[in-house]
């Protein structure tokens, strides 16, 4: 039978906030010196200890929601999510159940092809961090009570590609908003991914399984891919599909159970008694919404209208907020059309980056000095391979673009008289291949144009030097 997956996700990022969520302990616990140094009797659940909200997680919590289209709460209420384990020393994680920060938002991806529905954004508190170590498990509360929101979508996603670009979406506008650094590798950015299939022209949403604490697109990706052939599987071999948790095994590629799935009733969820209801007013949410910055889509259409580039060329450029900003300082530093600083910051400058693992935060090349390249090829000073030169060497010890082109004499030769001369002299020193390239082979056309990129040391303008050629054989064939 043809199966349709039915796809929702749950992402978890960490704020960065400079406290935790509820005490005054840094919340910046990657630079702690050691483990259970970044801690106090709240965040450890000692008795009696009391919670305080924090304040900016509040307010970092409600610009997401708002950038996702979420309506506001104005009344926020905490609860207890109860159940044990060792990462959770309370015994109960704080989190929001009934009214969280942000409902019913909306999230437009594969260029406005399908809206995902999000279901809620809500605020709660990481966990420590477990470390299994020569048969003894350790404990880590350094990250224990650090602000987390969770955002959870409608299971409106069909396959592993719409799940893809929901989550890259959600995780480039995170980062511009600067509320998390979108570092998947450490951990402070979590995907989970619920997954079923049905019967193609069914509607009916069946048994889901729970992948947890994906932390890579390409787990997420697999993870699913994975997923869907195996309940597909199940049912074509007239199995039910149980609803469980499951875990990644990123080295077998398959999905592994670690538990039979809880139900909300299972957490005995009840209200925070020791944290008042939070109200917020609408002139606060429209101070927060004030803050908002222009978000990738946007920026992406702004691209397009104003710098006339193809809306995948600008979407390039603002997946990243960094290289938008790079991109729209060459521009106002340089003469050349924007499009022909896309095609080299999408070109040789990307190239570059992924090649030296640099990122865009971190290039030492400033873009006035780019803006003078460009502008030497735009305007024919040089040509594209001595470009790549020059970048190579801006890149490596910087310097000034027309400075790097003098010493190391890269100049373009576009003066047409020296060029003919070249070409009039290379033709009658090779008589042979002459006559040969007359009686038919065109082959040697490249040889001709070979020997005057000798000459010049590839600096002859190209498009004047082939013209020049055509003519002087085309002369001697008469
Ligand atoms: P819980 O809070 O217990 O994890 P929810 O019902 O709130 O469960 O759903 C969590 C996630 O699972 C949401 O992202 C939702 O879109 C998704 N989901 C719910 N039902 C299905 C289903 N049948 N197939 C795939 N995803 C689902
Ligand atoms: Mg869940
Ligand atoms: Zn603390």
């Amino acid at each position: 039978m043809k199966y349709e997956p039915v796809i929702g996700l749950e992402i978890h990022a960490e704020l960065l906030t400079n406290s935790k969520a509820f005490c005054s302990c840094s919340a910046d616990y990657s630079s702690a010196p050691e483990a259970n140094t970044n801690i106090c009797p709240v965040c450890t659940g000692l008795p009696g200890a009391l919670p305080v909200l924090n304040k900016k997680a509040v307010e970092l919590s409600a610009l997401v929601a708002l950038a996702l289209n979420c309506s506001i709460n104005h009344l926020n209420t905490f609860a207890r999510k109860n159940y044990y384990y060792p990462d959770l020393p309370k015994g109960y994680q704080i989190s929001q159940y009934e009214l969280p920060i942000g409902e019913k938002g909306a999230l437009k991806i594969l260029d406005d092809s399908l809206t995902v529905r999000v279901r809620r954004t809500h605020l709660e508190e990481d966990t420590a961090k477990l470390a299994h170590e020569k048969g003894a498990a350790l404990v880590d509360f350094n990250r224990a009570g650090v602000p987390l929101l969770e955002i959870v979508s409608e299971p409106d996603m069909r396959n592993a590609e719409q799940a893809l670009d929901y989550a890259t979406k959600i995780r480039a506008i995170l980062r511009y908003l600067g509320v998390n650094s979108g570092d998947m590798e450490k951990g402070v950015i979590r995907f989970e991914a619920n997954v079923s299939v049905r019967p193609v022209g069914s509607d009916e949403l069946r048994t889901r399984t729970e992948i947890k604490n994906l932390n890579s697109f390409r787990a997420l990706t697999r993870s699913i891919e994975y997923e869907i052939q195996r309940q597909s599987k199940v049912y074509d071999e007239g199995g039910t599909v149980v609803q469980e948790t499951l875990g990644w095994d990123d080295v077998r590629g398959v999905t592994v159970s670690q538990r039979g799935k809880e139900d909300a009733h299972d957490y005995r969820y009840f209200p925070e008694p020791d944290l008042p209801p939070l109200k917020v007013d609408s002139a606060w949410v429209e101070n927060i919404r004030a803050q908002l910055p222009e978000l990738p889509e946007a920026k992406t259409s702004r691209f397009v209208n104003q710098f006339e580039l193809k809306e995948n060329d600008a979407r390039f450029l603002t997946v990243e907020k960094a290289l938008a900003d790079y991109f729209e300082a060459v521009v106002a530093k340089s003469k050349s059309p924007a499009k022909a600083i896309h095609s080299w910051i999408a070109g040789e400058f990307m190239r570059y980056l992924n090649d030296n693992g640099i990122e865009i935060q971190n290039v030492a090349l400033a873009p006035e000095s780019f803006a003078k390249l460009i502008d030497m090829v735009t305007d024919k000073t040089i040509g594209a391979s001595a470009a790549k030169t020059v970048l190579i060497e801006l890149f490596t010890n910087g310097g000034d673009p027309a400075q790097i082109v003098k010493d190391k004499n890269l100049a373009q030769m576009s003066d047409v008289g020296a060029i003919q001369e070249l070409v009039t002299k290379i033709l009658n020193d090779n008589p042979k291949e002459v006559e040969q390239y007359l009686s038919g082979k065109d082959t040697l056309f490249q040889w001709f144009m070979g020997q005057v990129a000798r000459a010049t040391k590839g600096k002859a303008d190209p498009n004047v030097a082939k013209e020049l050629m055509v003519k002087g054989l085309e002369e001697r064939g008469k």
